[in-house]
């Protein structure tokens, strides 16, 4: 919240200038500006947040604009009956505009939203009927209360009303369980589905949010114009908005404000410059792509960044050193909630997976009990993380099946596992790296968060008490990794054996019925190590089924119930540790001699 009340301030000023000035230039100006900064709010949820690029932004304000002003003007509906309506049309057809985005990658998207801004330039000129052709739409009234039409200060005013009312429900989506899932599909999609996250519900969501706010622009602005003709929605109108986002900052709340005031405003007011804009803002786009790819916002989020960390140093190691010894890590770590149901145990028969030519398993059949550590080894490239995968959903098998507890899960999807309690841990960390190590840690409750929608837009009571509970326990769980003082920072940020911690971290969160773990223990420090064996062993304890896929032979040997060993896609033993890892041939043909 701190970090955007300097631009909250720069808004209010931008706000007061129109009504204080009496310019009606710059009233009509900044209400054109509010408008955008509204559609780009919602373009940067869809962008910023979700990553789903859209060049139909432009188009959206436009089926918004029309439909307000036919409603308004051909059949007498009052702004209030025909915003809404506009509103859930526009909605409408930017979820429409969503559904080839859930087969193709983001840039692919851009081409389809592309090519859907074009159509709907030109159904408008097609449809003269209805939309008036090339000559558009005149005679849209302005909004009345009774008999009293709204002044074009009222209109401002309205507009800076939806923008205040839009910027809180963005935040506290962004702050949520929702917001962590969109960023999640936007960095991590894998991931995203490992924890809950189904990515096609929330690109739908993203859309339909875009959509809303573009219908909502769409509305306003055929209020404020007073008319709308095809020439109004350009392709420059649709990449406006793009840029907007980019310029300000995508992923930041303050990002539209900021891009708006010095991609249109700034321009728009210093008028000697106009001709020039497309070359300036050219030069000011390339320069920002390879200064601050984060944009304005998130350029200057990371120099205050650095100079707080320039303060730093002399301050943290004298208040922080005895807060994470080795004893403080096992103490906190032994602390690991109850699983959210009985341990779940997997049945795998005749499992069959191939990448092309290479045969990553070869007929699997390996029965894993429930509440035992599952320790499976084996050499580079024999089918471990293939396995963990197919077993968590994320692949599916080419033959065979796969059951979970008494359920046949051969065709489930990864969400699905996730809600029945499996969670994972990555080999290569998949993180939120733009997020703090709390949020990350939060995202592992996705599954088991109870509060809906509608409480979490309006940060309803029930949705503020269940947040302060799952904080709390991030928090333990931080701290049990010795992190806890840097809940706040960045993930990305984080050296890589601290990635993985916060990797167990989110999944524990989650409070599994069954953990898969993929290598958690490479890159960790002899004490870090230590601590993981003593944690592994705390969670299984704890009533969690542990599949732990590992290189680290003592590890293994420790904490491991049951030992199963792959070379090349196939069950060479599987048997308690001291006979599977005992035999010299594993040893030294898979493993190499323990370190
Ligand atoms: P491990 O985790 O035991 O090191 P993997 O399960 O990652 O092994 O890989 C098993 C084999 O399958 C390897 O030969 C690997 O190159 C291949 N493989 C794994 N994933 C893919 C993929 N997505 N596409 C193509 N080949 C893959
Ligand atoms: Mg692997």
């Amino acid at each position: 919240m701190r970090r955007t009340v300097p631009w909250l301030a720069l808004l209010a000023a931008a706000a007061a200038l129109p009504l204080v000035s009496g310019d009606p230039t710059i009233t009509y100006l900044a209400t054109t500006a509010a408008i955008y900064v509204v559609v780009g709010t919602g373009l940067n949820i869809m962008f910023g947040y979700t990553g789903q690029v859209s060049l139909g932004q432009g188009a959206l304000v436009a089926v918004g604009a029309y439909a307000t002003g036919i409603l308004m003007a051909d059949h007498g509906w009052t702004f209030w009956a025909a915003a809404p309506v506009a509103v859930v049309v526009t909605a409408g057809a930017g979820t429409l505009m969503a559904l080839p985005a859930f087969r193709l990658s983001s840039w692919y998207i851009a081409l389809v939203t592309l090519g859907a801004a074009m159509a709907v330039r030109s159904l408008l000129v097609e449809f003269e009927g209805l939309t008036g052709g090339w000559s558009g739409l005149v005679g849209i009234p302005r909004p009345s209360f009774g008999s009293r039409e709204l002044g074009e200060r009222d209109v401002l005013w309205m507009v800076l009303v939806v923008n205040v009312v839009l910027f809180v429900m963005v935040r506290n989506i962004v702050g949520s369980r929702l917001g962590r899932g969109m960023m999640a599909v936007r960095d991590a999609p894998e991931m995203a589905r490992s924890v809950g996250v189904g990515p096609a519900r929330m690109k739908l969501f993203a859309f339909a949010c875009g959509g809303a706010t573009a219908g909502m622009g769409g509305a306003l602005l055929a209020v404020h114009h007073g008319l709308v003709t095809p020439d109004d929605f350009t392709l420059d109108f649709s990449i406006l908005f793009l840029l907007v986002v980019i310029i300000g900052g995508a992923a930041r709340l303050a990002g539209p404000v900021i891009g708006t005031l010095l991609f249109f405003a700034l321009p728009e007011l210093l008028t000697g410059l106009a001709e020039w804009r497309g070359l300036i803002y050219g030069a000011a786009l390339l320069v920002l792509m390879v200064y601050a790819p984060q944009g304005i916002a998130g350029g200057w989020d990371k120099l205050r960044a650095r100079r707080r960390k320039g303060r730093a140093p002399a301050a943290t190691p004298a208040t922080g050193a005895a807060e994470d010894t080795a004893e403080d890590v096992a103490e906190d770590a032994a602390e690991v909630g109850p699983p959210r149901g009985e341990p779940l145990g997997v049945e795998l028969s005749g499992v069959r997976k191939s990448f092309g030519g290479v045969h990553a398993l070869q007929g699997i059949d390996l029965t894993i009990e429930p509440g035992k550590v599952h320790a499976i080894v084996g050499p580079n490239g024999s089918g471990k993380t293939t396995l963990l995968n197919v077993i968590s959903r994320l692949l599916r098998q080419d033959a065979g099946r796969v059951l979970l507890g008494a359920e046949d899960v051969s065709r489930a999807t990864a969400e699905r596992l996730a809600r029945r309690g499996v969670a994972r841990v990555f080999q290569t960390p998949r993180l939120l790296g733009a997020s703090s190590l709390r949020d990350n840690v939060l995202l592992g409750a996705y599954a088991r968060e109870r509060a809906g929608g509608p409480a979490t837009v309006l940060r309803l009571p029930r949705a503020r008490r269940e947040r302060a509970e799952l904080v709390l326990e991030a928090d333990r769980l931080l701290a049990g990794h010795g992190l806890a003082r840097r809940a706040e920072e960045e993930a990305a940020a984080l050296p890589h054996g601290e990635q993985r911690l916060l990797e167990v971290a989110r999944a524990l969160m989650a409070r599994p019925r069954l953990l898969l773990m993929d290598e958690p223990a490479a890159g960790l420090t002899p004490r870090e190590l230590e601590a993981l064996g003593r944690l592994i062993r705390a969670i299984r304890d704890a009533g969690t089924t542990v599949v732990l896929v590992e290189h680290h032979i003592e590890l293994v040997a420790n904490v491991a119930d049951v030992v199963t060993v792959l070379d090349r896609g196939r069950l060479v033993t599987s048997g308690a540790p001291e006979e599977a890892l005992g035999d010299a041939r594993v040893v030294e043909l898979y493993l190499g001699a323990p370190a």
